[in-house]
């Protein structure tokens, strides 16, 4: 006998977990989300920016919310190109600044959480499910780390109907349901260190341009990794600056890096050196980005559970997406349950049509966009040594050319290129990004 019972139970408390967990209640299913941390987000990190339009469909008020979870509008998002001499910034002015907001995940997952709680949910923190209950090949319920009671010391059992993984990374119980064969690579996980930073009051606007209501959000590749194949992130939060270097794990191993040694070396280049003049750490932290893709995507279903989120691998790494995706897929899972509690079957046959809805989205179709990228990126390291240096050399000539005859100007970027990558390589590197998407 278990010692409680819902219809689902949901295992983690980051986005896709509160999104699914939210989308049922609406609909009036009794529905338990068991999260680790002391609170949601209490043990998360992320970049990162918020997409409004996904988590308008759990909270269609965003942002007219109060409290407001997240920290600024992203009014300014683009790269910084940073070469060993200097940056060439690329930066666009959102017509839509509603679109996206960065926010700190401790803060934003506890405003979801309270929202969910409102909404129905049953939230359990300070809670881990170690293992699940089986009847034969079916999951019937999880296993928790709590004792029954002072004095019964077996552990906390719970039945479910059906459960979802939202998981996140690392994945453990995936495998454990027999949805994915082994741990991830190396090569399939980014590791990424992120700090959040307060700088003197007022010095943020000064030195980046913003003011209460404008936020940047801005990648950065090249020197930032020292060349190598990975990105750095810079976002402007309420009072604070979130700054972080993320990079292949197997990279990190080949070349035994520390990470947090690759992060200080990015805060000695000259711009970040400014930037961060006077600044105090408030916080700092490592964290893992699924990059499997397609090809690691596990089975997203079984009988008597499904999985979404980062524990599936969902994230656009080209595109930023993470959250959302997480998001989605959590109202697919949550429709896809929702349909087997009416049906009253919870087999891998009938929970298939989560597979199904989630071929049709958009993450699908991205996923096998970029199938290849990881190891094109790998092939192509160059894209982040040369090009950055090639790129910032070249536009310094072009910005210094007055009081010159414009055709030597020309010739010697020219010579640049040849030198750097030579002009052959720069049109082979042109078609292989071609022949990546298409
Ligand atoms: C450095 C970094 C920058 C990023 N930047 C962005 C960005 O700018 N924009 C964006 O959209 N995305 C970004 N992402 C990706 C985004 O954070 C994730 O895709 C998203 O958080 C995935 O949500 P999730 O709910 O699937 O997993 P998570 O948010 O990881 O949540 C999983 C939860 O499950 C809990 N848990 C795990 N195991 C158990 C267990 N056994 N029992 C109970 N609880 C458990 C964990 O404590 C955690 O709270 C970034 C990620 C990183 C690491």
């Amino acid at each position: 006998m278990s010692d409680f019972s819902f219809d689902v139970v949901i295992v983690g408390g980051g986005p896709a977990g509160l999104a699914c967990g939210i989308h049922l209640a609406k609909k009036g299913v009794k529905v338990l989300l068991i999260e680790r941390g002391r609170f949601c987000g209490g043990k998360n990190l992320f970049g990162g920016v918020i997409y409004s339009e996904s988590l308008k469909e759990i909270v269609p008020e965003f942002p007219k919310v109060d409290p407001f979870p997240a920290e600024r509008p992203v009014t300014e998002e683009g790269y910084f190109i940073v070469s060993k001499e200097g940056v060439v910034k690329i930066l666009h002015t959102k017509k839509t600044p509603e679109e996206s907001f960065t926010a700190l995940r401790a803060k934003f997952d506890n405003w979801l959480s309270e929202y969910a709680l409102k909404k129905g949910v049953f939230i359990a923190p300070k809670t881990k499910v170690v293992d699940f209950l089986w009847k034969g090949s079916q999951i019937t319920g999880v296993v928790l780390d709590r004792p029954k009671s002072f004095q019964d010391d077996r552990p906390t059992e719970i039945s479910a109907k059906l459960v979802i993984l939202a998981e996140g990374v690392n994945r453990v119980l995936t495998e454990k349901a027999g949805l994915v064969y082994g741990p991830f690579k190396p090569e399939e996980v980014v590791l990424a260190v992120k700090e959040v930073l307060q700088l003197p009051k007022g010095a943020m606007e000064v030195r980046l341009g913003v003011s209460e209501n404008k936020g940047l959000a801005v990648e950065i590749i090249g020197e930032i990794t020292s060349g190598l194949p990975g990105t750095g992130f810079l976002y402007t939060n309420k009072t604070t600056l979130s700054f972080g270097v993320g990079i292949f794990l197997k990279t990190l191993v080949d070349l035994n890096l520390k990470p947090y040694e690759l992060h200080e070396k990015a805060k000695e280049h000259s711009i970040f050196k400014e930037l961060f003049q006077g600044a105090e750490t408030l916080e700092y932290g490592a964290h893992l980005i699924p990059e499997w893709g397609i090809k690691g995507l596990p089975k997203l279903y079984g009988n008597g559970v499904l999985v979404i989120g980062d524990s599936a691998g969902l994230v656009n790494p080209l595109f930023r997406e993470g959250t959302n995706l997480a998001i989605y897929s959590g109202l697919m899972a949550a429709d896809t349950a929702f349909s087997a509690l009416e049906k009253g079957d919870f087999s891998a046959k009938t929970l298939k049509t989560y597979e199904d809805r989630f071929k049709e989205s958009y993450i699908y179709k991205d996923l096998i966009l970029l199938k290849d990228l990881k190891e094109f990126l790998f092939r192509n390291s160059h894209f982040f040594s040369i090009y950055p240096d090639m790129l910032y050399q070249s536009l310094s000539l072009y910005f210094s050319a007055q009081g010159r005859y414009k055709r030597d100007v020309i010739r010697e970027i020219f010579g640049i290129i040849r030198k750097k990558r030579g002009l052959f390589g720069v049109l082979k590197d042109f078609l292989n990004i071609g022949r990546l998407f298409w």
